[in-house]
């Protein structure tokens, strides 16, 4: 199997996600809201030979277009697009497939993905291939039939750009990007665990209409907090494939499962979860700590250039440590190295299909 570097979407795109789930390894989606981010991204997945996913939130994609922008929808809508246009122009130079996809929308943030969608189809008319490869829908806070029929709807017109929908079912805890849910420790917590009734439903309701995703629940936690009483339990996505199987005798794995929330998983559940056709691992808080860590160090290790442009003792002049290319650099590094860990993680070192 080999795709052409670039950006993915349809056919190939399909393809890729096949060939994780056959070769058991998954990209890591990346969380990104800047150039900085985005290149870093584009970096990682070349220093490492393996594809990539680079995804948005809401918030991120405001933020590319920049915290001035006075109408912050817009802001919203037009910094993803801008930030795709960004990675559809650069990522055959990095030699790499990536994908482009944004992340959590709850129903308030459905208008974000329908507009997003109309450029794709502005896209499709002038390329012929949608400006993203994907989008998430997030309803998991809305019962399932409420959560199945929008993501129906929204799929049939994705389906028609060669686009695919992620979903979610079960919920996964911890907030991002004023999107998700605080964990309380003393509730009962069943209602993190998907359940694999609702799964099935879902890959009835949706599999005639196009290519889709699940993200599933299976104890998975948003940040890094202290250990607590939610136990990674990827089971739950084995039983969801045997019943989807057995239901509709179809091969293996018959569902493409993505995994949120891997910042601070034990690496063990991580192999586990890739053997059950998780093809998509999100990582987002360890990037972030990443990026800022390496800021610090670099601003630890040149305190005086952060105050003066010149050495009020002896004159020595700073401009080349004050740079911000200089500080900014240094966080990419930071970003590159701990993407070198994730990628080596999920198995996709050296597993690039570009050619
Ligand atoms: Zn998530």
């Amino acid at each position: 199997m080999a795709l052409k570097p670039g950006v993915v979407s349809g056919e190939d795109y399909i393809a890729l996600v096949n060939a994780c789930k056959d070769g058991g390894y998954a990209l890591a989606a990346v969380n990104c809201v800047g150039t900085n981010s985005v290149n870093a991204v584009m970096e990682a997945a070349a220093k490492n030979n393996s594809d990539i996913i680079i995804q948005f939130s809401n918030g991120g994609a405001q933020f590319y277009a920049g915290q001035g922008m006075e109408d912050s929808f817009q802001a919203k809508v037009l910094g993803a697009v801008s930030a795709a246009q960004h990675v559809h122009l650069l990522a055959e130079h990095y030699g790499i497939c990536a994908v482009l996809h944004t992340d959590h929308a709850n129903r308030k943030l459905v208008p974000w993905v329908d507009a997003l969608i109309d450029h794709s189809e502005a896209h499709y008319k002038a390329h012929g291939r949608p400006l993203y490869t994907s989008h998430m829908l997030d309803l998991s806070e809305e019962d399932i039939d409420d959560n199945l029929g929008e993501c129906a709807r929204v799929l049939a017109r994705m389906a028609k750009l060669d686009m695919s929908l992620e979903i979610e079912l079960g919920i996964t805890g911890g907030e991002e990007d004023g999107v998700g849910h605080d964990i309380d420790e003393n509730a009962d917590s069943s209602h993190l665990y998907t359940q694999p009734e609702d799964v099935l439903k879902a890959y009835e309701l949706l599999t005639p209409i196009g290519h889709f995703s699940v993200a599933a629940s299976f104890g998975n936690v948003h940040g890094v907090y202290k250990p607590g009483n939610v136990q990674l339990r990827p089971e739950i996505l084995r039983n969801s494939q045997s019943l989807v199987r057995e239901q509709h005798n179809t091969a293996e794995n018959p569902l493409n499962l993505v995994f949120h929330g891997g910042s601070g998983s034990e690496k063990a559940k991580i192999s586990e979860a890739l053997t059950y056709g998780v093809f998509k691992m999100n990582i987002d808080t360890d990037t972030q700590f990443a990026f800022s860590n390496a800021i610090g160090k670099y601003v630890d290790d040149n305190a005086k250039a952060f105050k003066y442009q010149i050495d009020p003792e002896d004159g020595t002049p700073y401009k080349k440590q004050y740079d911000p290319r200089k500080c900014l650099r240094a966080a990419e590094q930071g970003f590159v190295t701990r993407l070198d860990e994730a990628i080596a993680d999920l198995g996709s070192t050296g597993r690039s299909l570009a050619r």
